[in-house]
């Protein structure tokens, strides 16, 4: 008795400040925060290799070493995740979700020179240059994953709020560079799945009612068929390779092995991924030595930002 107490006493005061600083919400918030950018670095170093590929160069791929096609330091992020800061920075500058401000963020992160930039994206801010009207017109052609890595702060930003309030702030934030029905439809379902976690809820459920709304809407999404390796850009390809990944394993890290093991476009499945694991894990499920690894400034800007967009400012749409 005399030990365990002893043990208790010495360990519990750590675990406090480890896993109750915030309420669930908040740590499954930077969790979520957090695994996206963590999913990007690990994934960036596979990006757009075969999963043999993978296998013959590296073996299982599993740590944060930066390098691939980008050439990135170890634990350097790609556009999945500047992006999103750039988003959840205007919707916290702006107190609001704006088609205008958020082009505008958009555009000045484009003219920062971001180590690599979606061809959708480009073309679409580029556009938004000449023309100043921030919503692309509408394409069938746009059904790339830009939007869908990027959806984190709305999620944020309007948890709690009426369903109706995620879907318009999505469509402003999606709609500058990609206005497109499948990929508002997977944004949304991203959405929802990470508010759906934030608040608790069963994976079952919300895989039955979440992605099964998105495949019965849309059944080119069932990703039940054959198994989803190389996934391209193709927002259908991202979302199966993710699901499969992410209902198929029980923790963060091994969600996020097997999601860039598949190559392709890896930094942006691992991103997604890592946002759906850590809003369900949080934040005691993410590998120290990953935290430890992805850029020091993005981490702290990725909990900074999952605190303001969670701290219930008055969000105008
Ligand atoms: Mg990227």
């Amino acid at each position: 008795m005399f030990w365990t107490g002893e043990l208790i006493a010495k360990t519990a005061p750590v675990r406090r400040r480890a896993t109750s600083a915030h309420p669930p919400h908040i740590d499954r918030g930077i969790a979520a925060y957090l695994g996206l950018a963590i999913g990007d670095a690990l994934g960036a170093t596979v990006e757009f290799l075969t999963p043999n590929e993978i296998r013959h160069q590296i073996g299982l791929h599993s740590e944060i070493t930066g390098g691939g096609w980008l050439r990135l330091k170890a634990g350097q992020v790609t556009d999945d995740t500047t992006m999103s800061l750039a988003l959840g920075d205007s919707i916290i500058a702006s107190g609001g979700v704006h088609a205008k401000p958020i082009a505008e963020a958009f555009d000045a992160w484009m003219r920062a020179k971001p180590v690599d930039i979606g061809n959708t994206v480009r073309r679409n801010l580029v556009t938004f240059r000449k023309t100043g009207n921030p919503e692309a017109a509408q394409s069938e052609h746009d059904a790339g994953n830009g939007a869908a890595m990027r959806v984190l702060p709305v999620a944020l930003a309007c948890y709690g709020q009426p369903e109706n309030s995620s879907i318009l702030a999505n469509h402003a934030q999606a709609h500058v560079t990609h206005h497109n029905l499948l990929s508002d439809a997977a944004c949304e379902t991203l959405i929802f799945m990470v508010q759906d976690f934030l608040a608790g809820r069963d994976p079952i459920d919300v895989e039955r009612e979440r992605v099964g709304k998105l495949v019965s809407a849309f059944p080119v999404f069932a990703y039940d068929k054959r198994l989803r390796e190389n996934p391209s850009g193709f927002v259908v390809d991202t979302l199966q390779a993710v699901f499969q990944s992410f209902f198929a394993t029980e923790t963060f890290e091994d969600c996020l092995i097997d999601v860039v093991n598949r190559g392709g476009d890896a930094d942006t499945t691992g991103a997604i991924a890592g946002m759906l694991a850590g809003a369900r894990y949080g934040l005691d499920s993410i590998p120290k030595r990953w935290l430890k690894a992805v850029d020091e400034k993005i981490r702290s800007q990725c909990e900074a930002q999952a605190l303001a967009l969670l701290s219930g400012f008055s969000l105008s749409i």
